[in-house]
Parts: structure tokens; C-alpha cells; sequence
């Protein structure tokens, strides 16, 4: 997928303004009605119709008027939406090429202000895993579309919050920086894929290291479910660093040791067909842990002293919750079940492909069906269009209100993450609303546009220098 940032340099703050009211109508509503869009993003002189027109040229939305007249985001709509806050946030300046193309997710080099390159993930779940079932199934295609935003967020999370535990306790992973929406900015590794190394000084070393990552994730409790030769990178001194977590489960999941075995049968394999290593001679030593191994060679699951819990505490704080995992989880078990089979797509009888889309719904009711959140939505977009009004009656954000507007943008879309948290923001917003309604004080907005008077531009000439370099 092309990531045609240019783009980025021509966009207004009244395209940004439309672009997120698209994105806060998909909450609960696949398509979302061109009046809603018009009444979420209150642009100061209206002109949302031509707003939206530039939008659809450039695609960051999709227009539909099978049912009713909508539009909704599109994958570049939601890249862009991510890529802005980053900006805005400092993280990086500039997007260079694409350096990886994931099942479910497009890799991008960024480069800092200070020249730093670092590596930018965009999760595209449910790119490939929904495809297959989505045109059968009506619920699906009732679905999907707002699904994968969801979906893709919850990866990108997940990811994040893993790949920050996992530094933390001396695994080689790339270092996490920041996270939004569907992407995930790390450090660059500097080296391949293990699959584009066709020699090895030490492969036995190599091969040693990464079987000894397996069992060590397995001893804090983890597992990586997809380690093979496209997710270990190597440098030219051999060193090894694993990427790719959004799909990793804890020992406790009852499919444990078949995705341990899955993880170990891949190196084996990957190793004794690409290095011709054999292993029954040198896998009995085990570098002195403790771990059994089987008359293959192979560790086993059984004899390794797992900690669980790791998940528990340690990505909780990251803000990566139980119930995070357990939907996620469901989804992509569906679609790797989906992905084994997809030999026999088209060809599957009709009990499996209702059992899987069984799972699915059912994943997806878990995900968006919560009742007691879109109740809630629907006042916050009330709420949202109290606060634009706000802001339009004061003048345009800048300076250190462009935090905060980012700060609620960002708020807007971690609404997911709690209700706790949820319903306190919800609040928070609906006393500002109302307090600016009443008139009781000057709004929050209104200060900060008295106080920014005159450095108006400041914030815009930052961002227009970050996105000159594009
Ligand atoms: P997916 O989940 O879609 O498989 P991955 O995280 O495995 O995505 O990334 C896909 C490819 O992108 C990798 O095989 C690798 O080549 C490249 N890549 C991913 N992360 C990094 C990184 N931090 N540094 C350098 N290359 C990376
Ligand atoms: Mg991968």
C-alpha cells in the first residue's frame, strides 16, 4: 500500500477537523451520515461538502450512498489521522520509505527532527483475515468496516505495551517509543529477517540464541506464537532482535503448548533446512538450563518453570488490559484459523466456515457492541460539538492549545479503554460544555486563544517546516 505523504503538506486544519469527525462517527456507525460529519467537525464557515470532496480525492475516505449518504475513513485516512499526532507530538518529522510489508501491517521508515531514523509500524488488522468471510456474511459487512479500526488500534496497543514489558526484562526487541491509534514507532533494527540470510558464521550459536529465547519467553510466562525466520531480524554481527508481538499469549491460554511447539518446530525447521544444521547431537547439553528436551531434541514445554502473570501486571500498566487481550486473542485465533485454511478457501464446507464466522461474531460483539459504550458516544459527540463550537466562536487553536486539542483528539479515541476512565472524561468534557454554555467563565479555549494571540502561527510554521521535509 502507497503512503502518499505529500499529501499530508496540502491538507487544512479544516480537513484534519473533518477527517477526525469521520473517524469519532465511526464509533457507532459504519457509515457515517454526511450531516453528522457536517455537525461533529461545526467548521467555522461551513464548507464541509468541499471539505469532503478533497478528502475523497486524495482517499483518505470512501464515499457511500447505497443506503444513506456517508462517508467513512479509509486505511490512508486513519494512517494520516496517526501520522499527525505523531508529528504534533514531536515524535518524528518526516516518513521515508517502506521498509516492510507484514501480513497485517505496512513498516515505514521516519526519521526524527534531529535525523534519528526509526521504524514506524501501521497495523492493518483484519486486512487479511476478514476478506475471506466478509463478502458472505451480511453481519460482516455490517461490521467490518468499523471493525478494523478497532481492531488495528488494539494490535498496535498490544504491540506497544509488549515490546515495552519485554525491553524492560533484557529481551532483544526493538525499543517501543510511542503509540497511536494503529501504529507503533520504534527504534530501527539494523539488520534482515532471518529469512533473507542465506549463510551464517554461527549458525549453531544463532540457532542456540533463538531457541533460548523461546524457552525464556516461556519462562516469564509468554509466547510468541509466530516466531519464525520473518520475525527474528539479525545484524552483521549475528546479533538477534524479535519483532512482532500482537499475537502472543500467555502460558496459562489452553492452546499454550501447541503454539509453543509451533514456535520451536519453526527454527528447527528453518534451521536444519536452510544451515543444514542437525540437532540431535548438541541439543541434549542445553546450554546448562534446565529444560528437558524431547528424543527429537526439542525443549519441552512441561519442564520449563513458567511465571505467569507477567502479562497481567506488567501490561496493565502499559495500558493493555485483560479484557485487551482476551478480544484480541479471539480474533486472531479466528484468523489463523482462517489462515491455515485458507488453502481450501472456496472450498471449505459449510460447518467450518460457519464456525468461523461464529468466532468471529462473536469477537465482534465483544468488541462493539457494548451497549453502555455507544450510549455513552452518542453524548460524546454532543459533547464534541459543544466543544467546536466552542473553539470556533474563539478563534482557531494554536500553541499550546493545539496540545490540547490534540490531547482531546487523543482522548476521543482511547475511549475504548475503560469505562472508568471513560465515564470520568466524559465528564470532564460535559462540564466544560456546559459551563462554557452557561457562560459562567471564559471557556478554557477562549483563554487560550486570548493568550496565543499574535503566536497563531507558531505551531502551524512548526508543522509546515516538519512536513516541508516530506
Ligand atoms: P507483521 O506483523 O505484519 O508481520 P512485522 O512486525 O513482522 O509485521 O514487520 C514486517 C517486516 O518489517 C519485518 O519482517 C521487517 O523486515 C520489517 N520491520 C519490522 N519492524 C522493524 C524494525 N523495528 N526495524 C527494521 N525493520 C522492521
Ligand atoms: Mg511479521
Amino acid at each position: 500500500m502507497k503512503l502518499d505523504v505529500d499529501v499530508l503538506r496540502y491538507l487544512s486544519k479544516d480537513d484534519f477537523r473533518v477527517l477526525t469527525a469521520v473517524e469519532m462517527g465511526m464509533r457507532n456507525h459504519e457509515i457515517v451520515p454526511t450531516e453528522l460529519i457536517d455537525r461533529i467537525a461545526s467548521l467555522k464557515h461551513g464548507g464541509t461538502y468541499k471539505v469532503l470532496k478533497n478528502l475523497l480525492k486524495h482517499k483518505l475516505l470512501h464515499h457511500d450512498s447505497s443506503k444513506y449518504d456517508g462517508f467513512r475513513l479509509t486505511y490512508l485516512g486513519y494512517d494520516f489521522l496517526a501520522i499527525k499526532t505523531m508529528v504534533n507530538r514531536g515524535v518524528f518529522a518526516a516518513v521515508g520509505r517502506q521498509i516492510g510489508v507484514g501480513k497485517e501491517s505496512d513498516i515505514f521508515e521516519v526519521a526524527t527532527e534531529d535525523g534519528t531514523v526509526l521504524a514506524m509500524k501501521l497495523h492493518r488488522l483484519g486486512r487479511i483475515s476478514f476478506r475471506a468471510v466478509k463478502s458472505k456474511r451480511d453481519y460482516l459487512r455490517h461490521r467490518s468496516s468499523y471493525n478494523w479500526l478497532y481492531l488495528s488500534r488494539l494490535a498496535a496497543l498490544k504491540e506497544f505495551a509488549f515490546m515495552k514489558a519485554l525491553e524492560e526484562h533484557g529481551f532483544p526487541v526493538p525499543k517501543a517509543v510511542d503509540c497511536n491509534r494503529h501504529c507503533v514507532v520504534m527504534s530501527l533494527v539494523q539488520g534482515y529477517p532471518l529469512v533473507q540470510v542465506k549463510q551464517l558464521q554461527n549458525p549453531e550459536t544463532v540457532f542456540e540464541t533463538i531457541i533460548g529465547l523461546v524457552v525464556h519467553l516461556a519462562e516469564h510466562g509468554l509466547i510468541h506464537c509466530d516466531f519464525n525466520e520473518f520475525n527474528i531480524m539479525i545484524d552483521d554481527d549475528e546479533k538477534v532482535t524479535m519483532i512482532d508481538f500482537p499475537q502472543m499469549v500467555s502460558v496459562s491460554h489452553r492452546n499454550a503448548q501447541m503454539y509453543f511447539e509451533r514456535d520451536v518446530e519453526c527454527i528447527f525447521k528453518f534451521f536444519s533446512k536452510r544451515y543444514n544444521l542437525s540437532f540431535k547431537e548438541h541439543t541434549d547439553e542445553n546450554d546448562g538450563s534446565d529444560v528437558d528436551s524431547d528424543e527429537n531434541g526439542r525443549p519441552t514445554f512441561s519442564s520449563i518453570s513458567k511465571s505467569a502473570g507477567f502479562l497481567d501486571k506488567e501490561l496493565a500498566a502499559s495500558g493493555f488490559s485483560r479484557k485487551d487481550q482476551d478480544d484480541i486473542e479471539k480474533f486472531i485465533e479466528g484468523g489463523n484459523e482462517k489462515d491455515r485454511n485458507s488453502d481450501t478457501e472456496g472450498t471449505e464446507d459449510e460447518e467450518h466456515e460457519s464456525e468461523s464466522s461464529e468466532t468471529i461474531n462473536r469477537t465482534l460483539d465483544s468488541l462493539h457492541l457494548l451497549e453502555k459504550e455507544e450510549n455513552a458516544l452518542n453524548f460524546v459527540e454532543e459533547d464534541k460539538v459543544d466543544e467546536n463550537q466552542q473553539s470556533c466562536e474563539t478563534g482557531q487553536n494554536n500553541g499550546s492549545e493545539s496540545e490540547e486539542a490534540s490531547d482531546k483528539e487523543e482522548e476521543s479515541q482511547t475511549l475504548n479503554t475503560g469505562d472508568v476512565e471513560l465515564v470520568k472524561r466524559l465528564n470532564k468534557q460535559r462540564r466544560r460544555a456546559i459551563l462554557s454554555a452557561q457562560g459562567g467563565r471564559r471557556s478554557l479555549a477562549s483563554r487560550n486563544s486570548y493568550k496565543d494571540k499574535g503566536g497563531k502561527s507558531s505551531q502551524n510554521s512548526k508543522l509546515k517546516k516538519h512536513l516541508s521535509s516530506w
